[in-house]
């Protein structure tokens, strides 16, 4: 089959390579992905930010049908689509697996990353892990719902808004187009879309954000944001950038919170009487359990939210990765992998 891999020697730092999968194992199923979804963070793992991984399958936006299952598999039967998530696999005992916290297991795996992923023609997944994509649901929007669309869902969750509390999100690519569609459809809530480039307010405007602000033509947006609405309730920094953190903090109001996901490596400031006096919280969320994809997907086949991919082919892999490392790129880009099927 043919498999996208990480190779710090080639164009982008990964090459479409002929590979052989192993036999199933207990528990384990085989799928035939569809779609995956490209990611920043598979830029991240393949320049090798995170360890040196050359050969590993990158993708954990992948979408498939299940094709195979090893004879003690319960949870999956053949013919299900499902999803190919960064949350893989979790130990499923310790203290954050029993407490609806296993992206935080300290053994986890993660498709694309410690373990093969799904941007190739097959993957083996964890049976019980893999989250089944309701009826309905464009398996091509799917595949941007499994990372960018339960990251940003989990997130919202996190931030604890209300139906028609101010919710600040910065950064309105990939993920915040996302996080704009489920604050406002999902959690009623009105959202302000915080970015730099004037193509992607413009998207969020038509996406259902109530307010756009743009810092470089503008000016601050969390001076702006005090003086408009006296400050959000909630912020989610989806930006990758130290300032939209920093503006976060400053934008909310008395007993906000910030929830960080966008991973700029850098620290942010916090001054700390703001933090005290005002009761500012500042938390980080991480991808989303199985149970928050469920739900993600469900909203999606409710039509609630509509990912916005663009399909493109496998040979072309190369070329979008160098299109998202430029910034090039709104929505998500989604490798098609059915129209190179050799089956
Ligand atoms: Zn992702
Ligand atoms: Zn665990």
């Amino acid at each position: 089959m043919k498999a996208v891999v990480v190779n710090p020697n080639a164009k982008s730092n990964i090459e479409v390579i002929e590979k052989e999968l192993r036999p199933l194992k207990s528990g384990e199923a085989l799928v035939d992905v569809e779609y995956c979804g490209v990611c920043h963070t598979d830029l991240h793992v393949a320049a090798g930010n995170f360890g040196n991984v050359e050969g590993r399958i990158l993708g954990h936006e992948g979408i498939g049908i299940v094709s195979q299952i090893a004879d003690d598999v319960t949870s999956l039967k053949i013919g299900d689509r499902v999803s190919i998530a960064w949350m893989f696999h979790s130990c499923g005992r310790c203290e954050y697996c029993t407490t609806g916290r296993e992206t935080f297991c300290r053994n986890v795996q993660n498709a694309g990353y410690s373990v093969d992923g799904g941007k190739a023609e097959q993957c083996i997944v964890a049976a019980d892990y893999a989250v089944k994509v309701p009826e309905g649901l464009n398996p091509a929007q799917a595949s941007s719902i499994t990372c960018a669309g339960v990251t940003t869902y989990k997130a919202i969750k996190v931030a604890d808004i209300k139906a028609g509390q101010w919710i600040v999100i910065y950064g309105c690519g990939g993920l915040g187009n996302l996080a704009i569609q489920y604050a406002k459809h999902v959690f009623n809530a009105k959202v302000i879309a915080v970015d730099i480039n004037d193509d992607k307010l413009t998207l969020a405007k038509e996406i259902g954000a109530d307010m756009t602000i743009n810092p470089i033509t503008q000016g601050d947006a969390d001076q702006l944001i005090q003086e408009q609405i006296g400050g959000a309730h909630a912020a989610v920094v989806t930006a990758v950038s130290k300032a939209a953190f920093n503006s976060a903090v400053n934008a909310v109001r008395t007993c906000g919170k910030v929830v960080a996901v966008g991973l700029p490596s850098e620290t942010m400031d916090l001054n700390i009487p703001r933090l005290v006096l005002d009761g500012i919280e500042v938390v980080g969320s991480l991808v989303g359990t199985r149970r928050d994809l469920e739900e993600a997907f469900q909203f999606g086949a409710e039509g609630k939210v509509v990912p916005i991919v663009k399909t493109r082919c496998l040979h072309e892999v190369q070329d979008v990765f160098e299109e998202m490392e430029k910034g090039k790129i709104q929505g998500r880009m989604v490798i098609d992998f059915k129209q190179h099927s050799y089956r």
